[in-house]
């Protein structure tokens, strides 16, 4: 009888690779990896990095055991390690963390890791990030355990990569190209949630309504590109007024709404707070500086509102009265109780 081939394996857990199928979200899939890594190669702690090209950067996403680096930490690739590793697209092993001169290797060791494998994540000959994994003896890993994490981040790579490239995607179809604020799509989607959450757990929102004032005008005086660049330095200047749990959208042309989670007389200061703070802007333009004012309107969900539609209808009507009265002004319309 011939002799069967033998073959190097990987003992890869079926819990994982059930987990890793049904994931459908990108820090789900990082944060299994990481959970699962130290049970495949025995390790001490185990984290996914992804790259940041503009910023010549990786952060640690995903993170599990020892915390010598944390999640969320960014770390250079100039002078690391792990950022050598993800330059060359080759996997380094270390050790022995005291002969090391990279900054990762240095806080690795402060924080009693002695040796470290990086791997490269890589899909069609780019490399978007890597694989670590460390443990706390000197001369912990074989050249074995090397070939496993090289051969596990190589398939790994596809689920890391198709799932970026769907929020990649997401975010596109939920994104103004021009303002890069959330567009009309995100609204319903977003809005709808919202107005479900105030009907199951009574959690308030309120909608402020903008329209910049006589917009056409700034496209007629000053053409078409300035006009394009008011809607930019005006959704900076508004992402920069409102608070972290506010959400800001881009509607049509010079139609925004803001979704806050306060009501009463504290929204309706709120978009005064933003009335004036666009009064005040200037945008300079070709040597000329451009001025805008906008009309606000806003209202708060209420009991009987059936649908978001209910509280959308009634931020217009206030916009309305707000245009009709003069512009450059807030009006609230509240629903009758
Ligand atoms: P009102 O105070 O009544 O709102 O007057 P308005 O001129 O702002 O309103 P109108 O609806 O008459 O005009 C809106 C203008 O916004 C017309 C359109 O050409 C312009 N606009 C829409 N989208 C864009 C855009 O992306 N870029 C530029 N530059 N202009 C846009
Ligand atoms: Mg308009
Ligand atoms: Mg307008």
């Amino acid at each position: 009888m011939p002799a069967s081939p033998s073959y190097e394996s990987i003992c890869l857990p079926i819990e994982f690779m059930n987990a890793l199928s049904r994931s459908q979200d990108l820090s789900e899939t990082l944060n299994l990896i990481s959970y699962w890594l130290p049970k495949i190669i025995e390790s001490d702690r185990a984290s996914v990095c992804l790259g940041n090209r503009p910023d010549n950067t990786l952060e640690v996403y995903a993170l599990f055991g020892n915390t010598a680096i944390k999640a969320k930490t960014i770390l250079p690739v100039n002078g690391t390690m792990v950022g050598r590793v993800f330059q060359n697209q080759k996997l380094e092993i270390q050790n022995n963390m005291s002969e090391s001169e990279d900054l990762d290797c240095i806080r690795l060791r402060e924080g009693g890791i002695h040796s470290c494998i990086d791997a490269p994540l890589q899909k069609l000959g780019n490399c978007f990030g890597t694989l670590n994994i460390g443990r706390l003896a000197e001369n912990a890993y074989q050249p074995r355990d090397a070939i496993m994490l090289e051969c596990i981040a190589n398939w790994l790579a596809n689920y890391l990569h198709s799932q970026m490239e769907i929020s990649v995607q997401k975010k596109r179809a939920e994104t103004d190209p021009l303002t890069e604020t959330s567009n009309r799509r995100s609204l319903t989607t977003v809005g709808n949630e919202m107005f479900v959450k105030w009907k199951h757990e009574h959690q308030s929102f309120s909608m402020i309504m903008i329209d910049i004032d006589n917009f056409k005008g700034i496209n007629d005086i000053y053409g078409h590109n300035a006009g394009d660049q008011v809607l930019v330095h005006f959704s900076r200047a508004v992402s920069n007024v409102i608070r972290k749990s506010d959400l800001f959208f881009r509607i049509g042309g010079e139609e925004f709404v803001i979704l806050a989670r306060d009501s009463g007389a504290s929204i309706s200061k709120h978009a005064e707070r933003i009335r004036k703070t666009i009064e005040q802007m200037t945008v300079e333009y070709n040597n000329q500086t451009i001025n805008i004012t906008i009309s606000c309107g806003v209202t708060t969900v209420h009991d009987e509102d059936d649908s978001l539609e209910c509280v959308y209808c009634r931020a217009d009507q206030a916009l309305y009265q707000s245009k009709m009265n003069g512009r450059n002004m807030t009006t609230v319309v509240q629903a009758h109780s």
